[in-house]
């Protein structure tokens, strides 16, 4: 990294010790894991360069861009709408971290057995490594689980820019107002943040630069179905990653480059793994950068990773927003319409995202699906125990995994996922 950064990040009140630490663990994550790859679309390059730069290139825009008067809004949830702060001219940042920082003190202001992702996002601001949020104009949390909605009264002592969203829990008439009564407060919060009024023009404008964005990753999920599988789930779970920092337009360009790439080796029969390999799904709970264990395990074991039923994945990015709405406020019911569709598992009852599951081990193919838990998560780990009851019920085998971001059970993961992949194969 340039001296450049080093002083960037100095300007923004980082730890730099700190942060030379977390760029350490996350480059030799990032080598052994993605570079081991021995067959990779070329198209992947433009990836690798954005992680590379994920605390370099990319903040320094994200600076200019603030220079210049846009705000930078970070958030923990897919359920904040990119649209209603790019209508407001202002960028949405995805603040989900994957790694362990800080333990100790984060354990001084949560309990233990609070989630990873939880204490990570912790770690990160009590550490000050994170140069996204230590950029943030406002930090958007919200109502979902009791550990992140509870966490955040603690977070507020942390930060001076904290701002709640309530999320509704049952996907009632009631629900559905909440959502789109917590989205015009929303929309009036970015409105005051950035002094810019939204328009009609903006938000149609915004709608259609976010569902570009996700038409991208469909035509991405899509080719997955092929065999032999033209891409490996670790590069698919990457693009899925970068989605929540890169700018949108250069992105969707991105993916759309990557699968021309991608038909084309479909077309000439080539893929990243032999046709006939074991096609493992993963469901649960989201996989941050750089929490790539379980998707390394599990493509080394031999099998490959054809889709995540995740908020780093298709629970997160299906459904596009319906443009013909004409005023703000059919554009807004539009919004409210795609959001609440999220079958998030803090949603009770949730019976839709079991019949998410079921199309999408059927859409993909897949031989085997992974319950990805984190431990202490109670809403998916909850869930997992009816998923995999209906998994059974239609004969395909499920492997309930709950761990947390460190790699103190790698051996042991390692043991009980190529025993699945052996299940499915035989
Ligand atoms: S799992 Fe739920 S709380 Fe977490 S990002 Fe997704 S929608 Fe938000
Ligand atoms: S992983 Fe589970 S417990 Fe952790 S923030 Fe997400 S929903 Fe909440």
């Amino acid at each position: 990294m340039s001296e450049d950064y080093r002083s960037m990040w100095a300007e923004l009140g980082m730890d730099l010790a700190g942060h030379d630490a977390l760029l350490g663990v996350l480059g030799k994550a990032y080598q052994d894991i993605y570079l081991f790859q021995k067959e990779r679309p070329e198209g992947m390059a433009y990836f690798d360069f954005v992680m590379s730069e994920v605390h370099g290139l990319r903040i320094k825009e994200l600076l200019d861009e603030k220079a210049a008067g846009r705000k930078i809004i970070g958030s923990y949830c897919v359920f904040v709408p990119e649209e209603i702060v790019l209508a407001a001219n202002a960028t949405l940042i995805g603040l989900c971290s994957g790694a362990d920082f800080a333990t100790e003190e984060v354990e001084k202001l949560l309990p233990r057995n609070t989630c990873a992702l939880i204490k990570s996002a912790f770690g990160f601001k009590i550490g000050k490594v994170c140069p996204y949020l230590e950029s943030a104009d406002m930090i958007v949390g919200e109502n979902t689980c009791d550990g992140k909605k509870k966490a955040y009264e603690s977070l507020g002592d942390l930060v001076d820019n904290l701002y709640v969203m309530d999320l509704p829990q049952v996907k009632s008439i009631n629900g559905r107002q909440l959502l789109k009564a917590e989205y015009l407060r929303f929309k009036t919060a970015v409105e005051d943040l950035t002094g810019v009024a939204i328009t009609a023009d903006s938000l149609r404008q915004a709608i259609r630069t976010v569902n570009a964005k996700r038409a991208a990753i469909h035509r991405l999920c899509a080719l997955r179905k092929a065999s032999p599988t033209p891409i490996s789930g670790l590069d698919a779970l990457l693009t899925n990653q970068v989605s929540f920092y890169d700018n949108p337009a250069r992105f969707t360009a991105s993916v759309n480059t990557i699968c021309d790439e991608l038909e084309q080796g479909i077309a000439d029969n080539i893929g990243v793994f032999p046709a006939g390999t074991p096609r493992i799904l993963i469901a649960g709970c989201p996989q941050a950068v750089p929490n790539w264990k379980l998707p390394m395990i599990v493509e080394s074991a031999g099998a490959v990773i054809v889709g995540e039923e995740s908020c780093v994945g298709e629970r997160g990015t299906r459904n596009l927003t319906v443009e013909s709405g004409q005023t703000i406020d059919e554009m807004l019911e539009a919004i409210v319409e795609r959001y609440f569709q999220v079958d998030c598992a803090i949603f009770t009852p949730n019976q839709e995202r079991l019949i998410h599951i079921e199309e999408m081990v059927a859409a993909y193919k897949a031989d085997g699906v992974i319950h990805y838990g984190l431990q202490f998560c109670q809403p998916y780990l909850m869930e997992s125990i009816p998923v995999e009851k209906a998994l059974e019920e239609m004969n395909i085998p499920c492997l309930r995994i709950e761990t947390d971001y460190s790699m103190e059970d790698m051996g042991q993961l390692k043991t009980r996922v190529e025993a699945f992949v052996e299940q499915i194969t035989s």
